[in-house]
């Protein structure tokens, strides 16, 4: 079949990387080039962690496992993820953040998690000046290097004659022959299918098309839709795995740097950004990570970041016309599930469907009424 994925972010990239080893004939665009939004400054924690309700706590949690056979299947090209587990405490005298809650909730849901003493803290992170003297560990989770993904991916394309165009899809129209996709340079191209892959902007392409598709509008910033990601120096401070807590949220990254987000001021995105709040994030951002480690880890800037969000914080995957050419692949924590939703969205393509997307239809949007999501998403995602 002939395919379009619109869209080069995690999502659209790990699905024209299986249409074509399926033997499909590809074309990828990107109205700014690969990774140009949200996948590109990502915190990138692979986990399943709270992603309630159980069927996308699951649809995560293959995420997790797509990732390992990834990696496996493709550690000729190097180690990108690095699962090394995630650490979360709540150092909070009202433990207002819920996460001791997560113990049983991981623990009903068989997901991995133990409670963990300062020896054990210590002996993980040796740097951390440790403000607990407990926490939970998942030892599932991981932290992906984002960056390196993507260009991992994309090679692969450019392999096999599909590196992603710079083009701008405006609209999609579909019949039962197929599907004509216009471009904002005027030009129009007929497909069989079409992958709306564009992340943020999908729902935009998707009104435009008379099709319905609730992702979050970013033109009205706030924690639900943004976060404020801290990018630091390379550092010597070593640091093994994700750190979550009431104070700081921390990765490592592949050249010694880190990502950074601090909930204490994920509510300041409602003010959009501006270089004074940019300025005042991060003394924030460096005050906390002094506290964390004991010595200063300088930042190299922070990033006033938009998610790519379905308005009820679930994803939206399948067909959106009732000719089945035109299909959604938009979500919140596409790090995690690239991999396993790009292998389910080429598997759908073929005819199957796959039980693990049953509940993330856009066909549930019919009757307009959207589930309440809650008004922030630090870690969360
Ligand atoms: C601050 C932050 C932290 C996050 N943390 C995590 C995390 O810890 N774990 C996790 O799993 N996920 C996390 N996420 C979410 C994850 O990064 C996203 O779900 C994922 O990157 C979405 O990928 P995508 O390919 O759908 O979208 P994008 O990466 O946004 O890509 C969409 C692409 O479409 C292109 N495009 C847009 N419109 C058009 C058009 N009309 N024509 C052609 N191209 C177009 C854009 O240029 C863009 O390159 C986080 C996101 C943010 C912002």
């Amino acid at each position: 079949m002939k395919i379009l994925v619109i869209g080069a972010g995690v999502l659209g990239l790990t699905t024209a990387f299986n249409l074509v080893e399926d033997g499909h004939d590809v074309t990828i665009v990107d109205k700014a080039g690969p990774y140009a939004q949200a996948s590109s400054r990502s915190f990138a924690w692979i986990n399943a962690n709270h992603k309630l309700p159980a069927e996308y706590h699951w649809l995560n949690r293959a995420g997790i496992t797509a990732h390992e056979e990834f990696q496996k299947r493709f550690a000729n090209h190097g180690t990108w993820f690095h699962q090394h587990g995630c650490i979360m405490f709540d150092s909070s005298p009202d433990k207002a953040t819920g996460y001791d809650e997560r113990f049983t909730e991981s623990a009903e849901l068989d997901y991995p998690v133990e409670r963990i003493d300062s020896d054990h803290l210590r002996e993980l992170e040796p740097t951390v000046s440790w403000p607990t003297d407990s926490g939970l560990f998942f030892p599932l989770e991981a932290h992906l290097d984002n960056e390196a993904f993507g260009s991992l991916v994309t090679g692969f394309l450019e392999e096999a004659s599909v590196a992603p165009e710079v083009a701008e899809a405006v609209r999609v129209e579909t019949n039962a022959d197929g599907a004509t996709v216009e471009f904002a340079d005027g030009d129009t191209r007929n497909f069989d299918q079409v992958i709306i892959a564009a992340g943020a902007d999908s729902g935009a392409i998707a009104d435009r098309s008379g099709l319905l598709l609730p992702v979050a509008d970013l033109s009205q910033p706030g924690p639900r839709t943004h976060s404020l990601l801290g990018v630091t120096a390379p550092t010597d401070v070593n640091l093994n795995r994700i750190i979550i807590s009431d104070k700081i949220n921390v990765r490592p990254r592949r050249d010694g740097s880190m990502f950074v987000q601090i909930p204490s001021v994920e509510s300041r995105t409602e003010e959009g950004e501006s270089p004074q709040l940019l300025d005042e994030v991060q003394a924030a951002m460096e005050a906390e990570l002094e506290s964390l480690f004991g010595e200063r880890v300088p930042l190299e800037r922070v990033i006033f970041s938009g998610r790519s969000f379905p308005e009820d914080g679930l994803s939206i995957v399948g067909y959106l016309d009732e000719h089945h050419r035109a299909y959604s692949l938009v979500t919140h924590s596409g790090m995690t599930m690239a991999p396993l939703l790009g292998r389910l969205v080429a598997d759908e393509v073929r005819g199957d469907s796959s039980p693990l997307l049953k509940a993330f239809r856009p066909s549930r949007f019919a009757d307009g009424v959207l589930s309440a999501t809650p008004s922030t998403f630090i870690g969360r995602q």
